[in-house]
């Protein structure tokens, strides 16, 4: 006999798996779908196999992280924005830059569950195996930020390691187009601060727990091998014309 608790456990689950289905397919779907935002907000999908950053980030972190926790920030953030349609036709660029404008009713799940639908997908992004090192103005760039990419590294490594919590730590563009690398608690995002974010790890242990326990350090330092650095130079390029 199903238990209440497994019931309702049951159902989130469902929730979460509907969210991320096409509005199109979820709207037509089982009865439990009218309760269910499925919009505006959208989950992207994965741009590569789960098994893709094998072995230094497994396939079953990655299907959890994406379609059960970042799946779940876009669902919420449905679910937040449900009776405010000015927030709702917002792009989550334009929320999180703009969170004094939300409406405090929704403000802290909107940077919590935005924030976290906004870095996630960033975060896929940037992900690719073995890409080597940065190269071309990033790698100009950084050595005059940072003195060397192995200065870059140890500042990144030390920064990551540090995050008290759940967190993230980023490398970003300032407003006077400099880089930094900066922490950000929760799923607080560096574009409500005015920084871009070039590259970002999540140092959540949802990202690591499967495979590294409580080793962080360890997921830290084999992230370096999962860096899509093609994707953080484009990006950068893009912002320093
Ligand atoms: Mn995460």
């Amino acid at each position: 006999m199903m238990t209440r608790r497994k019931a309702v456990k049951n159902t989130v689950l469902a929730s979460v798996a509907l969210a991320a289905l096409p509005t199109a397919i979820a709207q037509t779907g089982p009865a439990t779908s009218a309760t269910i935002p499925t919009d505006p907000f959208t989950l992207p999908p994965l741009p590569y196999a789960y098994d893709a950053l094998e072995p230094y980030i497994d396939a079953e972190t990655m299907h959890i992280h994406h379609d059960k926790h970042h799946a779940a920030y876009v669902a919420n953030l449905n679910k937040a924005v449900t009776d405010y349609p000015d927030v709702a036709k917002m792009s989550i660029e334009e929320i999180l830059k703009n969170l004094n404008a939300i409406p405090a009713k929704i403000r802290t799940a909107v940077r919590n569950q935005g924030g976290g639908h906004y870095n996630h997908s960033l975060f896929w992004q940037m992900l690719k195996k073995d890409t080597g090192v940065p190269q071309g103005s990033l790698a100009s760039a950084i050595n005059e930020s940072f003195g060397s990419f192995t200065a870059f590294k140890e500042e990144w490594t030390k920064t990551a390691a540090g995050v008290f919590g759940s967190g993230w730590t980023w490398l970003v563009l300032d407003a006077d187009k400099r880089l930094s690398i900066e922490p950000t608690p929760n799923q607080d995002a560096t574009i409500s601060d005015g920084k871009e974010p070039l590259l970002g790890i999540d140092v959540w242990e949802h990202s690591y727990y499967l495979k590294y326990q409580n080793r962080r350090p360890e997921y830290v330092a084999a992230f370096f091998n999962v860096i899509n650095w093609d994707f953080v130079s484009a990006r950068y390029e893009k912002m320093i014309p």
